[in-house]
């Protein structure tokens, strides 16, 4: 096993670093996510580290000076060869960032020309002749035309990106991608030739995904979403392998702290009680009222019954109840509060012996791991599509690791919380090989 890390990945949001170390880890690498650049190295035997930023919205400034914190400290670890994670539907204002950190990134890896493509067909983002589809529907007729910070009104992402570039943008277009490798290596020296810096490369199917691979070994940088990472592992010389998604030995009492509304959230938290789970509500109306007190006794009795079995508690609740409590408290503040007691309730949990643990929502799992303090999670096993266990090491002033795993609002099918604990007590049961369990 070659020693340093292989891959080094900057992703411009959390859940999709998420999603993109959820890719890799099935492709047989082993691999660590951060939150955001951490201070000391990343751990040993690892192949890839995907370092989440939360660059997708921010000034270009900034996002290109957090891009090159990432890449130094990715460099520094070994990396080879370098992905920017974007959004597979290649979500940017007109100043970026896509472009403005790819450049950045070029400049400091002496790049000449970088492949960029978000296309991810097992989740319906093909690219054809440059243009994004989201399923059947072009980009632009599709729901990111109306996104609040990033809506996408123009599907020809040769056009969408060379707005953001200073250097020309091209097209590997899929005539081409269907020739095989051979055919992709020629058109991107002929487009150096021409002075393009970039290219926008055409995507329909994993096969085009899988074809472009082998083109890409040794690119010292790739713009692209998680699609693309099917293709990747092989280059360095790994295979597929369950070995990879494997995590210490888990242990410590169960629970789940849910902030998500979403309708499959709430169809999880009614499942969940419909089995016989002891759960709790929390009222923001009495927190925002009371919150101290509120809080103490929530936390006492859900710790009270850890011993039972998985705890639940939960803020999630239907659409009306979201907007009468929104209507007292303000949207942005109802939300803020519930996130902060959500966070407190799960560092409760965790100190009181929890070590395994399901966070629901993406906003209340970014208040949760800064509150948890956590730094790097080792990447397991996916439990629903998108979704995977991971694995913390203990911080300081806690003496065992936890596992964790964050689902954002619409993942994960009816019985999804059984069924993580199931595929945690399933991979603990298999008494991994080459790990120290927790509680050694
Ligand atoms: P999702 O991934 O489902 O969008 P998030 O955690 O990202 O979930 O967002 C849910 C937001 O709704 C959070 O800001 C959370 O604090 C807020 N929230 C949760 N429960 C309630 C509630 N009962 N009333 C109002 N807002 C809520």
């Amino acid at each position: 096993m070659v020693a340093g890390v292989l891959l080094g990945c900057i992703a411009d949001d959390f859940t999709g670093a998420t999603d993109l170390a959820n890719t890799l880890v099935r492709g047989g690498m082993r691999v660590v996510q951060t939150i955001g650049v951490p201070q000391r190295p990343p751990s040993e035997n690892i192949d890839a580290v995907v370092v989440a930023l939360k660059s997708r919205t921010i000034e270009p400034e900034q996002a290109v000076a957090q891009s090159l914190h990432a890449l130094r400290w990715l460099r520094a670890a070994g990396a080879r060869q370098i992905v920017f994670k974007i959004c597979s539907t290649f979500d940017s204002t007109p100043r970026g960032n896509i472009g403005p950190v790819t450049e950045a990134l070029m400049d400091e890896l002496g790049c000449d020309l970088v492949i960029a493509t978000p296309a991810f067909p097992d989740n319906g983002r093909t690219v054809f002749r440059g243009h994004l589809f989201v399923g059947d529907q072009l980009l632009s007729d599709s729901s990111m035309r109306d996104h609040p910070l990033t809506p996408m009104t123009d599907s020809n992402l040769v056009r969408v990106l060379q707005a953001q570039c200073r250097r020309r943008v091209g097209l590997i277009d899929y005539r081409c991608v269907a020739q095989g490798a051979d055919s992709i290596r020629a058109r991107m020296a002929s487009l150096r030739e021409e002075g393009f810096g970039l290219a926008v490369l055409d995507a329909v199917s994993n096969d085009d995904l899988m074809r472009a691979g082998p083109a890409l070994r040794g690119a010292p940088l790739l713009t692209s979403g998680s699609g693309l990472a099917i293709a990747l592992p092989a280059n360095f010389g790994i295979a597929a392998s369950e070995q990879a998604a494997v995590l210490p030995r888990a242990s410590g009492a169960a629970a789940i702290v849910s902030g998500s509304c979403s309708v499959a959230t709430q169809k999880q938290v009614a499942h969940f009680q419909r089995l016989g789970g002891r759960a709790f509500a929390i009222d923001p109306i009495a927190i925002a009222a009371d919150g101290d007190s509120v809080l103490i006794k929530i936390i006492d009795r859900s710790v009270a019954a850890l011993s039972s079995g998985p705890v639940l508690v939960y803020s999630t609740a239907t659409a009306d109840q979201v907007a009468a409590t929104q209507a007292r408290l303000g949207t942005n503040a109802a939300g803020a509060m519930i996130e902060q007691a959500l966070a407190r309730i799960a560092v409760a949990l965790v100190e009181s012996g929890v070590g395994r643990l399901i966070v629901a929502g993406g906003e209340t799992s970014g208040a949760c791991v800064q509150a948890l303090a956590l730094q790097e999670l080792r990447i397991g096993p996916q439990i629903d599509v998108g979704v995977p266990w991971c694995h913390a090491e203990p911080v300081a002033g806690r003496s065992q690791g936890l596992h964790l795993c964050l689902k954002s609002g619409n993942f994960g099918g009816e019985d999804f919380f059984s069924r993580a604990f199931a595929v945690l007590d399933a991979q603990s049961r298999a008494e991994p090989a080459g790990f120290m369990h927790d509680a050694d």
